[in-house]
C-alpha cells in the first residue's frame, strides 16, 4: 500500500468521528466468524438488544422473506433465515441507524440510504435471477456498498463536502472515484472496505465493498465473492437509472453488462426491471427508510427516450427551417433584383417606342462625359427630329403617327454600331450618343441614319409613308470636369436647327463660329 494512501486511512481509522460499531453488532461478528457459531448464541445476542429483535421480526415476517410461517422469535429467525441473513439484517439496521453527518455537510443520509436501498433491492431481484446466488446476503452486502462514503461524510466532512460541490455543479461528467482519489487520497471503496475490515466484516461483504466498481479488477478466486460483486456492480447501474441525467445510457450498459458478466437475457432482465419499483417500495416499509416514490423504469426510459427524439426533432426542425428561411431569403432576393431590374428597365424605357428614354439619356450621357474626360477621348450627339411631323399626323392620324415613331426607332436602331446608344429625346425627336466619336465620323452615322430612314419604306399593312429627319451633329474632347452637358446638347440642338433651316433630310456638324447656341 502507498504512502499517501496509509496515510489517508490511517486519518480516517483513527478519527475520533469514526462511528463504533453497537456491541451487539461487533460482537455478531466475531461470533458469526467462528465456525462453531451455536444458533442459540447469535439469537440469545440479538435479543439483548428489544429494539433491533422487533425490527429483525418485523422484516423477518414480511413478503420480504416470504416465509409461510409465522416467526415469532429470534431464535426461529435464526433458524430459519440461517445465521449470515440475520447478521445481514442487523448490520443493515445498525448502519441505517448509525451516525449523524455535520449540519453544514452537503452529505444527504436520508438520499444516500435511499441511494443504497434501491441498489439492495435491485441487487436481490438481480441475484434471485441467478443459480446458486445466495440472496439472503445479498441485500445487506449491496446496501453498504458505498458506506466508504459515509465514512468520508463523518471523519473526513469538510474535504468531502468539496467533492460533493463538484458532484452537485458538474453533474455527471465528473468519476467520483478519481476524486476521491484526488481529494481525499482514496476511493470509498477502499475506506469501506478498510473500515469494514477494520470492524470484522465477514469477507463477502468485504470483497463487494471493496470490487464493486470494478469487478474485472477483483483478484480472488472465490465464486460467490465474485458473484456479490457483479450483482453489486450491475445492481449500482440500476441505481444510476433512477437517478443519473441520462438513464437511457445506464439502462443499455445494465442489459449489455448484465448479459456479459451473469449471462441473464431480456426476460430475467425485464422481469427485474418490472419488480424493482414494487420490492423498493416494500423493502422502504420493512426497513423504515424514507424513499421518495420512484418513476418506473419503464417510464423512465421512455421519457428520456421522448427526450431524446424530441430533442433531435428539434434539431432536424431547425435546420429544416433555416434550410428554408435561407432558400426563401434567396428566392426574395433574386425576385426583387429581377424587381428592381424591371422597374430600372421601365423607368428608362420609353412607353410607346420601347427604346430608352429622356432620362436614361441624361444619365448616360453623363457618365459617358464623365469616361470621355478621364480619357480623353471625343464624344459625339446626334438629335434627330422628323420633319413635318405635324403635318403627318394631322393627314394620318395620331396612330399613325405612332406607328411611324416605332417603326423610325427600329430602323435607326439598326443603322448604328453595337455600342452607340438611341433614346426619345421627346415628341418626334431622338438622340445618339456616340462614345469616343469624332466629327467626321458622327456626321458619317448621322448621315446615315438620314439615309436609311429617307430610304425605308413605311408600311403599316395599309399604306405606304415617306419620312425623313433631321439631324444635328456635336462632337467635342472634353477637356475639364466643367464641360456641360446641356450646352453639348444644345450645340446638336443648334446643328438641327440648322439642318432644318437648309432643307430637312440631312446631318449638320455644330459650327461655333456660324451657329449661336
Ligand atoms: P419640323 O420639321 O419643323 O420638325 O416640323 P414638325 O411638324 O415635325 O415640328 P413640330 O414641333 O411643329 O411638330 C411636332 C409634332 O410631333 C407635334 C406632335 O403632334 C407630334 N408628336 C410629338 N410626339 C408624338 C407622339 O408621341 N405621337 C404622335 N403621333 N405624334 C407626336
Ligand atoms: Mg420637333
Ligand atoms: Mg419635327
Amino acid at each position: 500500500m502507498s504512502k499517501p494512501l496509509n496515510e489517508a486511512l490511517n486519518t480516517l481509522l483513527t478519527s475520533a468521528d469514526l462511528p463504533t460499531l453497537p456491541v451487539v453488532a461487533s460482537r455478531l461478528l466475531e461470533l458469526t466468524a467462528r465456525e462453531d457459531a451455536a444458533f442459540a448464541d447469535i439469537a440469545k445476542l440479538i435479543a439483548q438488544d428489544i429494539a433491533l429483535s422487533a425490527k429483525i421480526l418485523k422484516v423477518a415476517n414480511s413478503s420480504f422473506y416470504n416465509f409461510p410461517r409465522q416467526i415469532a422469535s429470534i431464535n426461529q429467525a435464526v433458524s430459519l433465515l440461517g445465521i449470515n441473513a440475520v447478521r445481514s439484517l442487523v448490520l443493515s439496521f445498525t448502519f441505517l441507524s448509525m451516525g449523524k453527518v455535520e449540519e453544514n455537510s452537503l452529505f444527504n443520509l436520508e438520499r444516500f440510504w435511499e441511494h443504497s436501498l434501491v441498489g439492495a433491492t435491485a441487487a436481490q431481484l438481480i441475484a434471485a435471477q441467478v443459480a446458486n446466488a445466495n440472496t439472503d446476503e445479498i441485500f445487506t452486502i449491496s446496501l453498504l456498498q458505498n458506506i466508504g462514503q459515509f465514512i468520508f461524510a463523518l471523519t473526513v466532512p469538510s474535504r468531502y463536502n468539496q467533492i460533493l460541490e463538484r458532484l452537485a455543479t458538474g453533474g455527471q461528467d465528473f468519476n467520483e472515484i478519481a476524486l476521491e482519489e484526488e481529494f481525499l487520497g482514496l476511493p470509498h471503496t477502499i475506506s469501506g472496505f478498510e473500515v469494514a475490515r477494520f470492524w470484522g466484516f465477514p469477507p463477502t461483504i468485504l470483497a463487494a465493498i471493496r470490487y464493486h466498481h470494478d469487478p474485472i479488477s477483483y483478484p480472488g478466486n472465490d465464486p460467490q465473492e465474485l458473484l456479490a460483486i457483479k450483482v453489486v456492480y450491475l445492481a449500482d447501474l440500476i441505481t444510476k437509472i433512477f437517478s443519473s441525467e441520462t438513464p437511457e445510457r445506464y439502462h443499455q450498459q445494465f442489459h449489455d453488462e448484465a448479459e456479459q458478466l451473469l449471462g441473464l437475457g431480456g426476460l430475467e432482465i425485464n422481469t427485474i426491471l418490472k419488480t424493482i419499483n414494487r420490492e423498493i417500495a416494500n423493502a422502504a416499509h420493512f426497513f423504515d427508510i424514507p424513499v421518495n416514490p420512484l418513476r418506473s423504469v419503464a417510464e423512465i426510459i421512455q421519457e428520456a427516450n421522448v427526450r431524446l427524439s424530441l430533442l433531435h426533432l428539434t434539431y432536424e426542425e431547425m435546420n429544416r427551417e433555416l434550410i428554408q428561411s435561407k432558400k426563401e431569403l434567396e428566392n426574395l432576393k433574386k425576385q426583387l433584383a429581377e424587381r428592381n431590374y424591371l422597374l430600372d428597365t421601365l423607368a428608362n424605357l420609353d412607353g410607346l417606342t420601347e427604346i430608352n428614354n429622356h432620362r436614361f439619356f441624361q444619365n448616360f450621357l453623363k457618365a459617358e462625359i464623365e469616361r470621355a474626360v478621364n480619357n480623353r477621348c471625343p464624344i459625339a450627339l446626334l438629335l434627330a427630329d422628323i420633319d413635318h411631323f405635324k403635318q403627318f399626323n394631322d393627314t394620318y392620324g395620331h396612330q399613325t403617327g405612332d406607328f411611324i415613331l416605332k417603326e423610325l426607332c427600329r430602323i435607326a436602331q439598326g443603322a448604328i454600331r453595337e455600342y452607340d446608344v438611341m433614346a426619345r429625346y421627346g415628341g418626334e425627336e431622338f438622340v445618339f450618343v456616340l462614345p469616343e466619336t469624332g466629327s467626321e465620323e458622327a456626321r458619317l452615322v448621322a448621315q446615315r441614319i438620314c439615309r436609311t430612314i429617307a430610304d425605308h419604306d413605311f408600311f403599316d399593312g395599309k399604306k405606304h409613308y415617306q419620312v425623313s429627319v433631321s439631324i444635328g451633329v456635336v462632337s467635342a474632347v472634353p477637356s475639364t470636369s466643367t464641360f456641360d452637358k446641356n450646352q453639348f446638347i444644345a450645340m446638336a440642338d443648334g446643328a438641327l436647327y440648322a439642318a432644318k433651316d437648309r432643307g430637312r433630310n440631312q446631318a449638320i456638324l455644330f459650327n461655333p463660329e456660324k451657329m449661336k447656341l
